[in-house]
């Protein structure tokens, strides 16, 4: 019996060939724009450690937020200059902990800027600005307000840096992508942060940061469609000279991972067909926000048309229904029911509530592709 007949349901399968050509995309999308920028995983989206791996042999840099990332990233031996920490820190000792390791460290708050003002050793530094003021179009960004970063209006942040020449701000960073997630919200974050640089003589600046939360699928956008919005913004703005920091979580990983459970039991009751599957709705929806999910049956080719059939989990959760499918050919007993695109976040959150975790396995593993069905 091969690794895949061995493979019980409910389980996940991540293709990692899936993880290696979304970066290859784009990092080539940036080679075509002519541009040496960076494209740093946030790993909070999945930190599988074989995704991890192969991003690391891929060159990829790594975005966190966390003393509990920082360590994950320890444990998997990557380089610790190639680290961006967008932090929420906890002391003077964990911010210069990781700058002494030669990670760029990016700063929040004002507070956390005090913490190093007396420095008396060079320092290169980013801070995460606010600037949610340029929210002014609601259908690029809806009405969405952001609780990080500095607010570049507070004159402070400027005068505090300045005062100590050790301190030397390398990098401007801000994350948001509105409700739309429109390449054009990063032109304008772009244009933003060039004119801060310009209007404040930041010329240390050799860096922007400008987040994440790219929507890259053929009914939406492409890497390349981000990479040369934001490439020309920089050129309009004669600040070609800058590198820019690409902080992808979703877009990397989200194809990479499907969910695989098998129907085990069926009956029928008031008019409705019951397929009870081995897994459950909490390993695909944990908080239990989502209603629609990418999935693939096999339809028996002979089989009668049923007008509802409900896919339930095997919990005792009244809620545990993961699926209503209406007028197609009645499955059965036996049958795999293969979620896909589920690589981003959802893994992590898992919890062992009512049901074990299911087991994570490789395509390598196995030698299989994910299953491509109609
Ligand atoms: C979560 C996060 C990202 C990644 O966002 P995606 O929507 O997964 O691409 C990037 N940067 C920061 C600061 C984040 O918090």
């Amino acid at each position: 019996m091969s690794v895949c007949e061995e493979m019980k349901t409910p389980y996940f399968l991540i293709n990692l060939n899936r993880v290696e050509q979304n970066y290859t995309t784009f990092n080539n999308a940036i080679e075509r724009n002519n541009r040496k920028d960076i494209i740093a995983y946030s790993i909070k989206a999945n930190y599988d450690r074989n995704i991890i791996d192969k991003l690391k042999h891929m060159g990829a840099y790594f975005e966190i937020c966390s003393n509990f990332e920082f360590n994950k990233l320890c444990e998997y031996e990557v380089d610790l200059k190639k680290v961006i920490i967008n932090g929420l820190f906890r002391s003077k000792n964990e911010i210069m902990n990781y700058i002494d390791n030669g990670s760029l460290v990016i700063f929040d708050t004002i507070s956390q800027l005090r913490w190093i003002q007396n420095i008396d050793y060079p320092i290169q530094i980013g801070i995460r600005l606010n600037i949610d003021y340029i929210k002014n179009d609601d259908s690029l960004y809806g009405c969405k307000i952001s609780r990080f970063g500095i607010d570049v209006r507070d004159n402070e942040i400027f005068d505090l840096i300045q005062k100590n020449k050790n301190i030397m701000i390398t990098c401007l960073h801000c994350h948001f992508s509105g409700n739309s997630r429109d390449p054009l919200i990063y032109a304008a974050i772009t244009t933003e942060l060039c004119r801060i640089i310009r209007e404040n003589r930041l010329s240390s600046v050799k860096m922007i940061d400008i987040g994440g939360g790219y929507k890259i699928a053929p009914q939406f956008w492409s890497f390349n469609d981000y990479v040369h919005t934001v490439t020309s913004t920089l050129v309009k703005q004669a600040m070609e000279h800058l590198t820019v920091i690409y902080e992808p979580g979703n877009s990397l990983v989200r194809t990479s991972c499907s969910y695989i459970t098998k129907i085990i039991d069926e009956k029928n009751m008031n008019g409705i067909s019951y397929l009870t599957v081995d897994g459950t709705r909490l390993h695909l929806s944990p908080k239990n926000e989502r209603n629609k999910f990418d999935y693939k049956v096999k339809q028996q080719q002979d089989g009668i048309i049923v007008s509802k059939q409900l896919i339930v989990g095997s919990t005792c959760k009244e809620s545990d229904i993961i699926l209503e499918l209406n007028n197609i050919k009645r499955l059965s007993v036996g049958e795999t029911i293969q979620f896909d695109n589920l690589g981003a976040y959802l893994i992590n959150e898992i919890s062992d509530f009512l049901m074990h975790k299911p087991e994570i396995y490789y395509c390598d593993q196995c030698g299989c592709e994910l299953e491509e069905r109609n």
